[in-house]
């Protein structure tokens, strides 16, 4: 069971009895809550399999400042004060259980968030062929995106390389549902390798790693290279944001007309790689990143084709 099952199990209270819950937060005193989170912690413990690890936990919890605090103002408190303080206090208490657990149950929560970025280290996977590369795919320079780590979205600075997703559930593809199974986990890259669900700062130092670039793999291919780069110039999503920035700032519809020239333009692109360069079509969301006509969506619109044959775009607002 993941950190993250175990904290919603928690957290939905189906780990202790929800009226005895609501009875300590209205009325229980300050012995009541020591007992109520002894209680939890045995809890906590036992579905994670590791009962044993009680004192050790439990010593830990008291050096909380948390848990000191709540316990000191526990009978000053009002009700709704104190199911906001147990929550915090409840997830820490997962937190520290699972700590005291420093491995990997390869339970696939982790695979399930997304998948990972590839790092020079993974450059001989792709060179012995592990991973394919219509396996991979492309976020370009200023993609608009989530930054997993710091929880907020923003302009990707540089570019970056990624194992495909699942369109649907976003499960890293080499994911088997049925039983969490890694099917490349032999060779999975380095990510993989360093993620740490109960030790969070090995992925925070790794998240300033220097990543795998379209480069670093068509490094023979020169000519390719210069049309990718061509292709950044000419469908940047600079160019992009400012056409929309342009048009949110004046509605001039000129604006648009850009944005729908730069898609175009991608279109064109992706067709003469495919026809042209007899590229498969599966290589394209690494060799040009995902279709603007997708990504769009990001800012609130979507394309349509008339019967004309003509794009226009829409509000999805
Ligand atoms: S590292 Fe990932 S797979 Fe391993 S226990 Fe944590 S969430 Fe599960
Ligand atoms: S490559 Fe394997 S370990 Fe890595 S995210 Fe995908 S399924 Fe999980």
């Amino acid at each position: 069971m993941s950190i993250k099952e175990v904290i919603m199990m928690q957290q939905s209270s189906s780990f202790s009895d929800s009226s005895k819950l609501q009875d300590l937060f209205e009325s229980g005193t300050r012995k009541d809550f020591v007992a109520e989170v002894r209680q939890a912690m045995r809890q906590i413990l036992a579905k994670l399999q590791v009962e044993d690890h009680y004192e050790q936990v439990i010593s830990e919890i008291k050096r909380e400042p948390g848990y000191r605090d709540l316990n000191n103002t526990w009978e000053k408190l009002e009700p709704a004060v104190r199911r906001q303080k147990w929550q915090e206090l409840m997830e820490r208490l997962v937190q520290l259980a699972y700590a005291t657990r420093p491995y990997c149950l390869r339970c696939g929560e982790c695979c399930r968030q997304g998948s990972p970025s590839l790092h020079h280290e993974d450059l001989e996977l792709l060179d012995h062929d592990l991973i394919s590369i219509r396996q991979i795919y492309t976020l370009r320079q200023g993609e608009p995106v989530k930054f997993n780590i710091e929880g907020r979205l923003g302009f990707l600075p540089g570019e970056l390389i990624k194992i495909k997703e699942d369109p649907e559930s976003r499960n890293c593809i080499f994911l088997v549902r049925e039983n969490n199974n890694c099917t490349i986990y032999h060779h999975r890259p380095l990510q993989c390798r360093v993620q740490a669900c109960w030790d969070p700062e090995k992925l925070e130092k790794l998240y300033h790693q220097k990543k795998l670039t379209r480069r670093h793999l068509l490094r023979e291919d020169q000519p390719l290279l210069e049309l990718l780069e061509a292709h950044n110039e000419r469908c940047s999503f600079e160019k992009l944001d400012s056409a929309f920035k342009k048009f949110h700032e004046t509605g001039d519809e000129k604006a648009i007309d850009q944005v729908l020239d730069i898609l175009r333009q991608d279109m064109v692109f992706r067709d003469f790689v495919k026809t042209k360069l007899d590229r498969d079509e599966e290589e394209l969301d690494f060799l040009l990143g995902r279709p603007l006509m997708e990504l769009v969506r990001a800012y609130g619109v979507r394309v349509e084709k008339d019967e004309n044959n003509v794009y226009h775009l829409v509000s999805e607002q």
